[in-house]
Formats: C-alpha cells, structure tokens, sequence
C-alpha cells in the first residue's frame, strides 16, 4: 500500500514539495499525495497569480528550479513553452506561476504512486494517534493517522500532512481604519483594482518589494496619479546588478562566530568588494545559503536581537528587486511620480491627514503565521492547541524536524511545515530555493521507515 500523505495548501510550496515526494518514491516506498487547494488549477498560490507583467520574480531562472539536483530544470521548462529565458532573466510571476501549474504531471511517477488535487479548503486536522511505534494503518482505516475536515464536510485520511499555507495577509494599520473604503489593508486583495479606480493619490504603507509592486501595477491604471511610500526606514530594497550573475566570491560564516561577528564578517567583506570596485551582491549571495546553518549555532537572545535590529537591513540587501524593476522606479521618482521616505521626511513630521489621500494600500511586513481569521486550519489547530506559535512571534514551534509542537510542547511527527511556518527554526524559509530544500527534506523523512507517534519536544 503507498504511504498517503495529505498537502494542505498547493501553491508554490505544495507542488514542490509533492513533486519531491513523487521523485522520492519508487516501486518498492509508493506515496499517494492528496494535494489539497482550492484554486482550480494547484501551483501559482499568492504571488503567482498575477497576470501584470510588471510583476518580475525577485531572482533569476539559473536560481528558481524546483529541484536543488537539477539546476536547469526551470530554463528546460522555459524552452519548451515558448518562454524566452537565459540564466539571468528575471521571468514574470505569471510564467513562473505557469511553471508550478505544470509541475506535477511533469514528474514521472512510480509504479503505485500518484498525486490527487483535491478541490477544496482544509478547515480541521487532527493527529489520531496509533500505536507505541506510531505506524499507520496500511489499509489507512482505524489506526493512527491524519484526519483533515474540508469546508464542504469531506473528510480525507492521510498518514501524515504537511501544511504549506503561505502567508497571511498584512496586519491591518489601526490608525487607517477610520479611512473605510478608501483603505485597502490587503494588497493582494482581488478589488484592490476597483477600489483605487479613479484615486489621484496614493499613500502605500511600506517601502518593501510589495509596495514596488503595487506601484508598479497602479501607475499605468492612474495616469496622472501621485503615490508617496512611507515606512520607519524609508528605505526601498536594493537592487539587482545589470551584470545578473556576479562572479561567485568565497565568505565562509566560521562555526564559532556570534551574531555580532558574522554581521563584521559580511560588512567588512561587502566594503571591501565596493572598495575594489566589486559587486557588494556576491558577498550576500555567498553568504545566504550559509545563513539557516549560522542561525541554528546562535543562542535565542542573538536570534531575537537580529530580528529586532538587523533583519530589515538584511531583508533590503538579500530580496533585490531586478535592474528593470529599479529603472522604472527611478523613472517614477525622478519624474515626481513616486515619493519615499520616512512621515517625517515626507511631511516634515506631521500626521497624514483622512483629506490628504484618495486610497491607502497597506504593504507592511509578514505578520504571525498564527494571526485569527486569516485561515480556517490555522485557527482549528490553535483551539484544539494543535500549534503554538515559535517564541520569536512569526512562524510556529517546530522541531529540527518541522513537526508541528503542540500547546503542551509535544511533538507530532505526522504534522509537518513548510515556508513560512519555519520562520523561527530558520529565519530563510520562503523562497524558492528555501523550498526546494525543506521538500526534498520532508520527502525523505515522510517516506521514511516509521513516521513516529507524538512525544515530548526537546527544547
Ligand atoms: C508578492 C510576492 C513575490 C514573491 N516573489 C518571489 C520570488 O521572486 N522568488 C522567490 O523565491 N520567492 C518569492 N516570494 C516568496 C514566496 O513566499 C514563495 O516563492 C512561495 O510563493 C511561497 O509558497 P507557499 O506555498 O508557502 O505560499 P503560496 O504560494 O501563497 O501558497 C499557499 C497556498 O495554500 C493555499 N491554502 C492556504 N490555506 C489553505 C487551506 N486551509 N486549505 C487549502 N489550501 C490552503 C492557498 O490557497 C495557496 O494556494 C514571493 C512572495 C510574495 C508574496
């Protein structure tokens, strides 16, 4: 009998991580994967739905194959379907989006083994647990396993599941409320379209890649309207090079550092590159695969320190927008278009006032996986204290292993994560190749020999 192992959620991390699943299995360890989504096709979740060709992914094709072994699988996909692409394109959202859709009956499966899109929102999970050694039923009846209820009252029985969930939307800004109809907290809200129709101004609350997009997108919707972006920093993200892929340079994140030595590591080595004339990129792209590994060896103070004090500065040099992206940025600003800075700097210290703008969009950072409200499952696990949140605040208590903690600190090994459910085991959890990592990972250890009963988390 194959192993079953339910998805809940099929966006980006959903398909990867069933398409690994499927590669991992064989004749002799089939896997039958329930990939649970709503949408009618599985693959393009939240960022890869867009249809605005403004909307470039954030890293190049020779970075953003699905699998780690194969580096060119993406430029393979892109010359089969007529998308025109080298290693250093930056491909639109929608053709990646295309990709993942296509994904899944792109891998071969094993005799035995297959992969089922059930149409449909998960509202419950509940972890049965089995016997001592935890095995499930093979005839996936009565013993231990993974019940998952939908919206519609179906119910599916898996031995284990992954949750791959995405993001919740931005916090809502309290002191935009009172603005109605005219603020959009959701940036990614499907009216966000209708309701800016006809605004001159615009206030994006956020200086991050998001409000690049939303920019991007509204501009040639508005014509003649004026956005200003505001955000403590009042710092856009860095840019890509024209030059896509710099020459790689070797920084190495010695084992013994602490969190203020691998920060003097990699500023002293990024000045050094500018002072010679460099690429100050390569430095952060030599560093981030090393980043995950640093994290686990720093104590929860350094971790909870960087979050606090330095994680903006990093997420602005290590998610780049393209070169094209900052061109028409620059194209905005310099013609008076787009306006970014600080409240302070942008209104010399005074409070927006409800008169002042015509829409606000919200765009601010990643709020807690645990948020109420934003998704049934997540607040099902909560009030059956299937979940905790990670000390950390963002993404949920796991083990090394990514099974979910439960309120009372055990383990369910048939309960694992993905993306940005991680944030707090690992701090880079959301790309592309954070995904591929985690799914061959999770693909390994779900077709495993046992998947284990629930017990005490070590700390
Ligand atoms: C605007 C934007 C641009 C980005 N650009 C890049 C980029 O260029 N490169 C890069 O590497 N990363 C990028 N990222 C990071 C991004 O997080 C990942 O690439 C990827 O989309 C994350 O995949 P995911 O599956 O975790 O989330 P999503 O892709 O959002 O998918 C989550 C899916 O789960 C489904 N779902 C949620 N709850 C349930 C439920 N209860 N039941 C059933 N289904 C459910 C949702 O409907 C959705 O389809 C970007 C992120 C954003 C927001």
């Amino acid at each position: 009998m194959p192993r079953t192992i339910a998805v809940i959620g099929g966006g980006a991390a959903g398909v990867i991580v069933s398409a690994h699943l499927l590669r991992a299995a064989s004749a002799s360890r089939p896997v039958s994967v329930l990939l649970v989504d709503p949408a009618e096709t599985p693959g393009r979740g939240l960022p890869y739905r867009t249809t605005d060709p403004r909307h470039t992914l954030n890293a190049v094709v020779a970075r953003l194959s699905a699998f780690d072994d194969d580096p060119e699988h993406l430029l393979r996909w892109c010359a089969a379907a007529g998308v025109p692409a080298e290693p250093g394109t930056f491909l639109q959202r929608a053709d990646f989006g295309r990709y993942l859709t296509e994904l899944l009956p792109s891998v071969p499966a094993p005799d035995g083994s297959s992969v089922r899109h059930v149409r449909g929102t998960v509202v419950d999970a509940e972890d049965l647990a089995g016997g001592a050694d935890g095995a499930a039923a093979a005839d996936g009846g009565d013993g231990p396993g993974v019940v998952l209820t939908l919206a519609d009252g179906g119910t599916l029985r898996a031995d284990a599941a992954v949750l791959a969930l995405g993001m919740p939307p931005p916090v809502p800004l309290p002191e935009y409320e009172p603005w109605g109809e005219r603020y959009v907290a959701d940036p990614w809200s499907p009216d966000l379209d209708a309701r800016a129709a006809g605004a001159r101004r615009v206030l994006v609350v956020g200086t991050g890649l998001t409000t690049l997009d939303v920019v991007a997108h509204l501009h040639p919707l508005l014509p003649g309207a004026r956005f200003t972006a505001v955000s403590r920093g009042g710092v856009l993200p860095a840019a890509h090079a024209a030059d896509l892929l710099p020459p790689a340079v070797e920084v190495e994140l010695d084992g013994e550092l602490t969190l203020a030595g691998a920060l003097d590591v990699v500023r002293n080595r990024a000045d050094a590159e500018r002072a010679a004339r460099r690429d100050w990129r390569a430095v952060i792209d030599a560093v981030r695969p090393q980043v995950n590994p640093a994290w686990a060896r720093l104590t929860q103070e350094e971790r909870a320190t960087f979050q606090r004090e330095h994680s903006r500065s990093w997420e602005n040099v290590r998610h780049r927008m393209s070169h094209a992206m900052r061109t028409h940025i620059d194209e905005l600003i310099a013609a008076g278009v787009l306006t970014v800075g600080t409240v302070a700097e942008v209104r010399g210290g005074a409070q927006w006032d409800t008169g002042a703008f015509d829409l606000v969009v919200g765009a601010t950072g990643l709020p807690p996986l645990t948020s109420p409200g934003w998704n049934p499952v997540v607040d099902a696990l909560l009030a059956r204290g299937l979940i905790r949140p990670h000390g950390l605040g963002t993404g949920l208590d796991l083990t090394p292993e990514a099974a979910l903690v439960d309120a009372a600190g055990v383990a369910h090994p048939r309960l694992r994560a993905m993306g940005l459910a991680r944030r707090g085991l690992e701090w880079e959890c959301t790309s592309v190749p954070d995904l591929r990592r985690q799914a061959a990972a999770l693909a390994d250890d779900l077709l495993g020999a046992q998947l284990g009963a629930p017990a005490s988390a070590s700390a």
